[in-house]
């Protein structure tokens, strides 16, 4: 009778242990090496060690274990980064130090957009002193969320398209307003009616939800390990600060509020503290 019941014990011990293990055997995301500005440079290192980091100038970049020994780092590169050699630095906290050499090499000059703004819309060309006021607190509060860093990765799966409109303006772009030269577009717009839902691209937790000058209604979601993704202009926020999201579900609407001509959403992704393409991440870009 002991020993039956210790057995049953035991089976459930393993079975309790078989329900846990998918969450410990963590697949691996698939990316393209692109070493570009904007691109995401992929590494990929032999280490025993059970949680070795890589770090770009002291940032810490997203390190994924692939099998064995075998883990990977993906570097995002900067869109202004110039072109040359670059060292990324893996410490497995035992011995080593190692530096790798990335060649990033000379990209030809960006496309140019001119948008157009009207009427009361002037004041995202030429903001006066009260929304400089407002711009120079809200810098610091977005700038906080684009430098948020939490270990463990959040998604083990490449994105999805957050909606299904047309891309209306690409990645880099480099973007006059009214005349005026701005920063290099930094992530899709996708075209789209008011309302209409946008999804969670992969699991991750909220970590900014709010209205700002230039972006509007914006969430971020954290997907672990300097991995962000940001969405702006949205005509409503669903997704709660500090709310967990799956993969799909529904975060906001997509509007047209902040500096914009029209309905759509900016969807902005950051790695190691610096936009790159979304489009590296997608499964499928269409
Ligand atoms: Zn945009």
């Amino acid at each position: 009778m002991e020993k039956s019941i210790l057995r049953l014990k035991t089976l459930k011990k393993i079975s309790l242990l078989l329900l846990l293990l998918p969450s410990f055997a963590f697949a691996s995301i698939t990316v393209k090496h692109t070493p570009t500005p904007g691109g995401i440079a992929v590494f990929d290192f032999e280490s025993s060690h059970n949680n070795p980091r890589a770090f770009y100038r002291s940032i810490p970049l997203y390190t994924q274990h692939i099998e064995g020994t075998h883990w990977q780092t993906l570097l995002g590169i900067p869109l202004m980064e110039k072109a040359g050699k670059k060292f990324i630095t893996i410490r497995d906290f035992s011995t080593r130090t190692l530096s790798v050499e990335i060649k990033v090499p000379q990209v030809k000059r960006p496309a140019k957009q001119n948008i157009k703004l009207k009427g009361k819309d002037k004041k995202y060309v030429n903001p006066n002193a009260v929304h400089m006021d407002r711009i120079i607190k809200e810098r610091s509060i977005l700038g906080k969320a684009r430098l948020f860093y939490s270990d463990k990765i959040l998604s083990d799966r490449l994105f999805s398209r957050p909606v299904s409109g047309v891309i209306t303006s690409p990645f880099g772009i480099k973007r006059f307003y009214n005349g005026q030269p701005r920063r290099p577009h930094t992530g899709l717009d996708y075209a789209g009616d008011t309302g209409t839902p946008i999804k969670a691209p992969a699991a991750g937790k909220v970590i900014l939800v709010g209205n700002y000058f230039f972006n509007g209604n914006t969430i971020f979601l954290d997907h672990g390990q300097g991995l962000i993704s940001v969405y702006i202009h949205m005509n409503k926020y669903i997704a709660k600060q500090g709310q967990k999201v799956k993969k799909g579900d529904i975060i906001g609407t997509i509007g047209q509020t902040g500096r914009t001509t029209g309905p759509h959403l900016h969807w902005g992704v950051y790695l190691n503290r610096t936009v790159i393409n979304p489009n590296l991440l997608l499964e499928k870009t269409q």
